[in-house]
């Protein structure tokens, strides 16, 4: 069993002061593989003082030039380290390896590519007349309350770390109690690229104890989440102790829309991957994927037959192509919505089940599933389930596949696949949602501001609005005479 027995608090590794050391869970096999320091409300304010005082430390002072090549440094270790980094997450999530390494394989990018932002960010002048100048300029928000997801921890670390560091915050990242391991390991990155002390601070923990110190924290100007909506409300209710700053990625039911003059073969491709990736937990799969009746009856072949092709298994054997659910309680959800299709009258297609024979005994995993004849009003297309379930929704016109995608609490991701450029500008500019991806999906990269309108969230990660989001603006206004204007 591997062990990471103490936090990295102060450029420090140090036990738990009044946390404890948890074990966590391989979903391949539902075994336990790793130890982990779990910090306490007395590790996170540790960790939190730590980071304010490195604010006004020598990170406070360094120039955006000297923080941009510190993360640089850091993109060198992170791509050296990708590999190694891959296999661990695909321990600890039971994400296929295939997917973990061209995921993780990336993430490099995004420290280079924020280091380039720093140091280009520059502020304004603002007209007025000769007896005043007025500029603006950009300052940190502060200490950062970094809050992760176990669907990919090293992805949302990047998304929230790279901007944040860029930016000049300190931070305290509490990743997902499922999935704890990574994040140390990226301590480790850190600590080698040489950044001060208290600038990054990892603290697992559960999420009721050390994400609600945290969150909650006086002290934390600006908390950067990932997660639930539930628990994004709870974190709003908690922190009513100083104004600081949200930013919160929360759910999705992406509605990837298919008309009857797209690419038919590129789309159910897409489709079905983007159903499937990560065993279904993500945020932006195309959860309801809806198909022009003409060619919905090809569409629902299509799945069926891909979804016989899908070998689930070991995630560490890099042939497989999806793994199992992350841990017990996410597939426990599954096969409930999985069970509320059936009972509201979905048509199942393929899957359904849990895989339980030979090798996955113990462990996690379910077929891939494929719902059709879904309506918008049944529980499976209205709320987020992350699982590998496909929900086939047939529509007549464009107007109505609209008004049917536009029929959700939540508006993060879509995705439309047409050869019709007219239709492609007309449908995608109707859609309420963060992004729209079209003739293509999931299709993310650094500098594409990512993030959700309704209920998938506030605010932008990724491209220069995430940086924004960890910047203030301070307006100067100064007179040129030595009159009082
Ligand atoms: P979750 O809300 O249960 O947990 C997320 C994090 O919050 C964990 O670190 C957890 O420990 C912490 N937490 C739990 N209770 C807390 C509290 N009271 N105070 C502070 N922190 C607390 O979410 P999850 O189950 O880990 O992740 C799945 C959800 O994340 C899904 O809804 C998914 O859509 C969403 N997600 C969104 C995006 C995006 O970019 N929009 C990306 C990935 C995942």
């Amino acid at each position: 069993m591997l062990s990471y027995e103490k936090l990295f608090i102060d450029g420090a590794w140090v036990a738990p002061l009044d946390g404890s050391i948890e074990e966590t869970i391989n979903p391949a096999t539902g075994k336990p593989w790793a130890k982990v320091a779990f910090g306490g409300a007395r590790d996170i304010d540790k960790a939190v003082e730590a980071a304010k005082r490195a604010l006004s430390g020598p990170w406070g002072k360094m120039t955006a030039i000297e923080r941009g090549t510190l993360l640089r440094r850091l993109a060198d270790l992170y791509q050296a380290n990708a590999n190694a980094l891959a296999e661990l997450e695909t321990k600890d999530s039971g994400r296929a390896l295939r997917e973990s390494r061209m995921d993780v394989g990336s993430h490099h990018q995004w420290y280079r590519w924020f280091a380039s932002v720093a140091e280009t960010r520059r502020g304004n002048t603002i007209p007025i007349d000769d007896t005043v100048h007025a500029y603006t300029s950009e300052v940190p928000v502060g200490v950062v309350g970094a809050i992760t997801p176990w669907n990919v921890p090293l992805m949302i670390t990047a998304w929230k770390l790279a901007p944040a560091l860029a930016a000049g915050c300190t931070i305290v990242l509490k990743p997902a109690e499922q999935t704890p391991v990574t994040s140390l390991e990226f301590a480790r990155l850190v600590e080698e690229a040489g950044f001060p002390p208290g600038v990054v601070n990892v603290v697992p923990g559960i999420g009721s104890i050390a994400g609600a110190a945290l969150s909650s924290h006086r002290d934390v100007d600006k908390v950067s989440f990932t997660g639930e909506g539930q628990t994004a409300k709870t974190i709003l209710q908690n922190s009513t102790g100083n104004m600081k700053r949200f930013s919160f990625e929360l759910g999705g039911k992406a509605p990837h829309i298919i008309f009857e003059d797209a690419d038919l073969e590129q789309a159910i491709n897409a489709a079905t991957n983007s159903s499937w990736a990560l065993c279904g937990q993500s945020c932006a799969l195309g959860a309801r994927v809806l198909v022009q009746r003409s060619v919905y009856e090809r569409v629902v072949e299509g799945f069926a037959e891909r979804a016989k092709q899908v070998k689930v298994g070991n995630p560490s054997d890099p042939s497989i192509h999806m793994g199992p659910q992350a841990h017990g309680e996410q597939l426990s959800k599954t096969l409930s919505y999985i069970q509320s299709g059936v009972d509201e009258g979905a048509r199942l297609v393929s899957g359904g089940k849990c895989l339980t024979e030979g090798d996955l005994a113990g462990g996690f995993f379910i077929e891939p599933t494929v719902f059709a004849d879904v309506s918008n009003n049944m529980k499976i297309a209205r709320e987020e389930i992350f699982g590998p379930v496909a929900c086939l929704i047939p529509f007549e016109t464009e107007d109505e596949a609209i008004a049917i995608a536009n029929d959700s609490e939540f508006g993060l991701a879509s995705g439309l696949w047409t050869r019709d450029m007219g239709r492609a500008h007309r449908v995608s500019s109707q859609i309420k949602a963060g992004m729209v991806w079209v003739n293509t999906y999931r299709y993310i990269r650094w500098s594409t501001p990512y993030g959700g309108m309704k209920a998938s969230g506030w605010g932008r990660e990724n491209g220069l609005e995430a940086m924004s989001q960890y910047l203030e603006v301070k307006t100067t206004i100064m007179s040129t005479t030595s009159r009082f204007p």
